[in-house]
Parts: structure tokens; C-alpha cells; sequence
């Protein structure tokens, strides 16, 4: 296409060889870099590695619907709310003066980039996050989805007590056009017991295959009744307890289509929403810390190059863990404790008071500080060859974790969560900091659905090829570890390994998104301002 209609459709043109515009795509020439280490007596022996890839990206974004599980709990009738107080641009007063609506806490929406230096200034030049690619923008996104409590949304949305009453007042005929949420798939076995009083809105039955048909119907009439191009299923439901994989049962994608058909009893709502997802082609994230992604989803996945992400929001306490325990480790300093305690009052609270639900959230709330603990061997012992199975040394040295989630209603949404951090210093030394983290737990969540849910619209779009094997172009993995910034659990590609880093999930994710433009990812090096 011609340079000027560039200009007019896109808010940033990179002019080189690396990046051309069509219409339809964007298409950039990339060369990954790395380097390849051995081992030989004792040395390291460095070579540095090339490969040539193209991205294209189509530049076209579909018309979105977000359809969510558990539309009516908190996150989803505040996500719902406030999308519509953006989109009619509903102002409300609060004690301490008058409120716009606004995305403050998305990355995509309310973050910048670095694009290059303005060369009359010297200056770093900014764009937000969203202007790297086409994205769609949250005021756009169609809503829906399901509960098992039948409460209209704008009903829900009170009953969640998280925004500002002269904000509902305004919000709520809009709320209350959008209807109740679909009736879903309740198995009081997966979820707390106490939640069995909201559930008045469910599918009846207990035939599996017949549920799983229902919800993609659901998902079919759903695109069609609004002329979708893209439905991204999001399970911002209830917690539930871990599925328990048992071989012949959710191990393989055939045996978890066999056992669905069955109704066996391990298959969790979550994992056939996720099935049902992949066999409609739509994408599915999971925003809960349960095992959903069962070895026979992902495989399923796979098989139909459909695209799932998850695990668990990772909005308040594990964001922060994830950088405090990194600037701990990466300042030489070794974390011997660290002690997390929260409480809060909300529904979700409510549900993870029982044993099992916890468990889920525990276990996703444990493995955060690993990848850092494992780069660093100067600190912490890596796991012995050939010591005892079991054994302190056959694991590896590892800082004590321990969590703890208690449920008080008083609070309501405002989450309450203590952290000790205990460390070892210099020479015997001891280091202690304590945080104390207060917040709305919905109002944090919220902006990270919004991100989850385009970014995944966006991966969607983008396609690579491998160009030294002159291959074709082919999307990307299933598995969207990019999402890994949003998410407390991050699932990656099987074999490959986590990080719980923020800040390597987000230079991955920029140097992914400049990439897909022709640009190298962002450098600290400053190398202009260290020479003459
Ligand atoms: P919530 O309890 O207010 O909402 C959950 C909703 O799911 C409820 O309306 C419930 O009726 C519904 N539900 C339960 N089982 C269902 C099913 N099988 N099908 C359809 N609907 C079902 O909880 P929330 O605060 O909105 O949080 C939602 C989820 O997100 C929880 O699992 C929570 O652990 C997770 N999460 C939240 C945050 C946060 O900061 N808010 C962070 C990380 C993870």
C-alpha cells in the first residue's frame, strides 16, 4: 500500500526493509538472538545464535465478545459496569469530588512503550501500549456470559458493593439491559458448599456431553446474535477444588472426550467450558487458580490450534511478590522466609474459606518465586544429583513460603494482605521488610481481564513463519505464555520453562509486540549516553 495510507490508518509506520503494510497485514522480518552454552571441563563455551523469522499480523480486528463465567460476581459486574461508564462516558461524584471513568490499571490502556529517541531532543519517544498493534478497544467489546445465579446484572452489580452508589445509580438502566447471565453448569463438588444458596440458574441435568453441547450452542447463538467475529470465553467464576488427573480419564484429549461423554465425575464446569471453547475455535483464558487445563485440554488444544491461557489473575500480593522477590535475589540478597497472610470479605473469600478451594489458590499462590530462586545458585543450592529422594538437598535450597487466606466479611472487596519478607545480609546480617497491601480486589482484577482478553483477540491475528526454513506462515503455540504479565500461574508451553518475573513477562511481551512492527525490543543499554 501506498506510504500515505499507512499514515492515515495506523498511529505508528516504521519506514524500513524490516516491516511492510498490506491492507490486511503488517508483516516484519525479526532475528532472534541468543546463545548457545556448553560446558566443557569446567569452562563455559559461548556460541551466539541467529534465526530469521517474519510476523504478520492482520490488521483487521474483529468484532469481540467477552463471554464470561461467573458474569455476575464481582469482577464480572464491575468489568461490566464500568465498561459501560466508559462507553457513555458516565462522570459521578464521589466524597472527595467528581470522577471520570477511565482504564487506569490495564497495561495495554493506561501504560506506554518506548518506540525509539526523538533525535531534535535526544528524548525517549512514548506511545501507549494499545497503539503498537490494532487492538480492540474495551469500550467496544460485546458482553455476555454466564452464572449460576440468575441475578439481572444490575442487580449483581449491587449486590457485589464494590462501586461508588452515585456511579450504579447512573450505570444502572444500562446494567440492566444487558440482561441476566446465561444459566451454566453447577457441580456442588467443585465449588465451596456455601455457595449452593446463589445457585438458582443452572443447566439441569447431570449428562456431561449434553452440558458440553449446551455451552457451545450457547457460544454459536451468541456470535451470531452479534455478528462476532471472535468470542473470547473468560472463567471468572468461583474457585473450585482441583480436578484430580487420573490416567485414562482427562490425561489425553480422546480419554477427557470419552470421559465427558461418560459424566465422569472428575470433569470440573471449568474444564468443559475450556473443551467447549476449543471446539467452537474460540479462545479460552482461565482468570482462577484451578487445574482446568487438564493434559487432555491442552492436548485438545493443540490438536485443533485452538488458544487457552491462564492460570489465576495476578493482581495485588503475587505482583508485588514477583518483584520483591526478584530485586531481593537479583541484588544478591537471600530471602529466607517469606510469610503471606491475607483476609478479605467478598464472595470469593467466602468460597475459598473451604479446604479445598484454598488448596487450588495456595498452590497457585506458592511457585512465584521459583524461576528467580533457580537462576541463582550462588544462594541457593540447586537440587543434588544422586542425594537421598526426598531429601532437603535431592530438592534444592528453596526460601520457607507459607500463605494464608482468611475470610472476613466485614471488609468486603477491600483485601487486606501482609507479607514478611525475612533475608539474610552480609555476613550473618538479617534483613526484614514488611508491606502491608490494602485494595479493592475487583477494581485491581478488572483492568487485567481487559488486558487478558484483547491481547488474546491480538495473538489471534498473528501469525510467523520460520524464514530460514522457508516455511509457511503458522499461528502461534496454543498455549499464550505472553499472557504470563496478567497471571499468577502462568501456563506455558509443556517442556519449557515459567517466569513469574513481572519484569521479564513484560519485556517479553514488549520486544514480542515491537517485534510484530520490525522493531527491536527496548534496551537499557543507553550506549549514546556511556561514550564520547
Ligand atoms: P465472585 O464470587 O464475586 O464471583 C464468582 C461468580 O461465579 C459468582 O457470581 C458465582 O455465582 C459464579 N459461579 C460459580 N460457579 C459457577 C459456574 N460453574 N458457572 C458459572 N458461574 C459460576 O468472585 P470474584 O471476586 O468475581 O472472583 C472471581 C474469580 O476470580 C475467583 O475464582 C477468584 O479467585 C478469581 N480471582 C480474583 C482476583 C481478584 O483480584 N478479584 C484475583 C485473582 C483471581
Amino acid at each position: 500500500v501506498h506510504p500515505t495510507a499507512v499514515r492515515r490508518t495506523s498511529p505508528i509506520v516504521v519506514q524500513s526493509e524490516q516491516t511492510s503494510y498490506t491492507n490486511d497485514h503488517i508483516t516484519s522480518k525479526f532475528t532472534s538472538r541468543g546463545a548457545e552454552v556448553a560446558i566443557v571441563e569446567g569452562q563455559y563455551i559461548v556460541t551466539p545464535t541467529a534465526k530469521p523469522f517474519e510476523f504478520r499480523t492482520a490488521r483487521k480486528v474483529a468484532k469481540t465478545g467477552l463471554m464470561m463465567i461467573g458474569w455476575g460476581g464481582n469482577n464480572g459486574s464491575t468489568l461490566s459496569a464500568t465498561i459501560l461508564a466508559n462507553r457513555h462516558n458516565i462522570i459521578w461524584h464521589t466524597k472527595s469530588g467528581v470522577q471520570q471513568p477511565n482504564y487506569i490499571g490495564s497495561l495495554l490502556r493506561a501504560s506506554t512503550v518506548s518506540i525509539g529517541v526523538d533525535p531534535a531532543t535526544g528524548k525517549d519517544v512514548y506511545v501507549p501500549v494499545s497503539d503498537v498493534l490494532p487492538m480492540v478497544h474495551p469500550n467496544d467489546l460485546v458482553l455476555g456470559g454466564w452464572d449460576i445465579s440468575g441475578a439481572r446484572m444490575d442487580e449483581a452489580m449491587k449486590r457485589a458493593q464494590v462501586l461508588d452508589w452515585d456511579l450504579q445509580r447512573q450505570v444502572m438502566p444500562h446494567m440492566a439491559d444487558l440482561g441476566s447471565p446465561l444459566p451454566s453448569i453447577y457441580y456442588p463438588d467443585f465449588i465451596a458448599a456455601n455457595q449452593e444458596a446463589r445457585a438458582d440458574n443452572v443447566i439441569p441435568g447431570t449428562d456431561k456431553q449434553a452440558h458440553l453441547e449446551h455451552i457451545r450452542a450457547d457460544i454459536r447463538r451468541f456470535k451470531e446474535q452479534h455478528g462476532l467475529g471472535r468470542a473470547v470465553i473468560f472463567w471468572t467464576a468461583n474457585t473450585e477444588r482441583y480436578s484430580e488427573i487420573i490416567p485414562g480419564v482427562n490425561d489425553t484429549a480422546d480419554n477427557l472426550l470419552a470421559a465427558i461423554k461418560a459424566s465422569h465425575s472428575e470433569v470440573s464446569p471449568s474444564t468443559l467450558f475450556a473443551v467447549a471453547a476449543i471446539l467452537e475455535g474460540e479462545p479460552f483464558v482461565n482468570g482462577a487458580p484451578q487445574n482446568t487445563f487438564v493434559p487432555g485440554v491442552i492436548e485438545l488444544a493443540e490438536r485443533l490450534q485452538s488458544f487457552i491461557g491462564g492460570d489465576d489473575l495476578k493482581s495485588g500480593q503475587t505482583k508485588l511478590k514477583s518483584v520483591l522477590a526478584e530485586f531481593l535475589v537479583n541484588a544478591g540478597i537471600k530471602p529466607l522466609s517469606i510469610a503471606s497472610y491475607n483476609h478479605l470479605g467478598n464472595n470469593d473469600g467466602h468460597n475459598l474459606s473451604a479446604e479445598p478451594q484454598f488448596k487450588s489458590k495456595e498452590i497457585s499462590k506458592s511457585s512465584v518465586v521459583d524461576d528467580m530462586v533457580n537462576a541463582n545458585a550462588l544462594l541457593f543450592k540447586p537440587p543434588q544429583p544422586g542425594a537421598p529422594a526426598g531429601s532437603k538437598a535431592a530438592k534444592g535450597e528453596h526460601p520457607d513460603h507459607i500463605v494464608v487466606i482468611k475470610y472476613v466479611p466485614a471488609v468486603g472487596d477491600s483485601k487486606r494482605a501482609i507479607d514478611e519478607y525475612y533475608s539474610e545480609i552480609f555476613c550473618g546480617g538479617r534483613s526484614t521488610i514488611n508491606i502491608f497491601n490494602e485494595c479493592e480486589d475487583s477494581l485491581l482484577a478488572t483492568p487485567l481481564i481487559l488486558d487478558l482478553t484483547i491481547l488474546t483477540e491480538l495473538l489471534t491475528r498473528i501469525k510467523y513463519r520460520d524464514a530460514s526454513a522457508g516455511k509457511d506462515f503458522k499461528p502461534l503455540y496454543p498455549v499464550l505464555s505472553l499472557l504470563s504479565y496478567m497471571l499468577k500461574a502462568p501456563l506455558v508451553k509443556p517442556g519449557t520453562d515459567v517466569v513469574n518475573s513481572l519484569n521479564r513477562q513484560r519485556n517479553a511481551l514488549e520486544a514480542f509486540l515491537k517485534a510484530c512492527i520490525g522493531l527491536e525490543g527496548s534496551s537499557d543499554l543507553l550506549l549514546e549516553t556511556r561514550i564520547w
